[in-house]
């Protein structure tokens, strides 16, 4: 299983089939942020990563363009990063609670992380044909992780996007066939068995207004904690 991963993220690193998303992450990765000016941009398709084994999968919106754009690693080098490794380490999902680049040691333990799209979009907004294209991937991710038992959506088109990937493989919406409506800390039953729990983004938009406090991001992991154990 783990070479299936793999080799769908070597796939998925080659891909170009965005031609405005892939002209982007090059176009920001010459241009560069200040701050970052000695840094060789990765400024491609961002892999997945994680434990191919793993029973939680968390899909997030697209890698940031100065974040994972940047580091070559999901969530690594931005703040919605640091919230969410602070919780996975917290609750006993990662090594360590910093991520700053591909070479830091971080380990995720019974996790994989993976995106609607798997490249940086201008404004964080991933147009509608690029996310159908990347949900091929997704569809992947899901039929290859073959141990996952409940899946954490980060954001509303994470969440409406985890489940049009449902959809295409052919499973109803929710196991009583009902559309789900995105919320925080919500959990639903897919009709494929797993658990879907829907949660904020961990954004700078949503962290610096307190849409999302820690104490409710932390509540989504203790409620997947809690899943897995019962
Ligand atoms: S967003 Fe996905 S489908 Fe589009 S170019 Fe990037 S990896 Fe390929």
């Amino acid at each position: 299983m783990g070479i299936g991963v793999a080799s769908l993220n070597t796939k998925i690193t080659a891909c170009n089939r965005c031609d405005r998303l892939i002209d982007y992450c090059k176009d920001v990765s010459t241009r560069k942020k200040r701050m970052y000016l000695d840094d060789e941009y990765w400024g491609k398709p961002v892999p997945s990563f994680g434990d191919p084994n793993a029973e939680i999968l968390i899909v997030g919106l697209a890698p940031a363009a100065h974040g994972a754009n940047r580091t070559g690693r999901m969530f690594t080098g931005d703040r919605s990063g640091s919230w969410l490794f602070e919780a996975l380490h917290r609750f006993g999902f990662a090594n360590q609670s910093g991520s700053y680049n591909r070479e830091d040691g971080l380990i995720l333990n019974n996790v994989y992380i993976t995106a609607v799209v798997h490249c940086a979009p201008p404004q964080n907004k991933p147009s509608r044909e690029e996310i159908a294209n990347c949900n091929l991937y997704l569809q992947e991710e899901i039929k290859l992780l073959s141990n996952v038992k409940v899946v954490i959506a980060l954001g509303r088109i994470a969440f409406d996007n985890y489940i049009k990937a449902l959809k295409n493989l052919g499973y109803n919406w929710t196991a009583d066939d009902e559309k789900p409506i995105f919320g925080h800390n919500l959990d639903y039953r897919t009709s494929d068995g797993k658990f879907l729990v829907s949660s904020f983004h961990p954004s700078q938009q949503n962290t610096q207004t307190g849409r999302l406090t820690r104490d409710m991001f932390h509540g989504v992991f203790e409620k997947v904690r809690r899943i897995l154990t019962n």
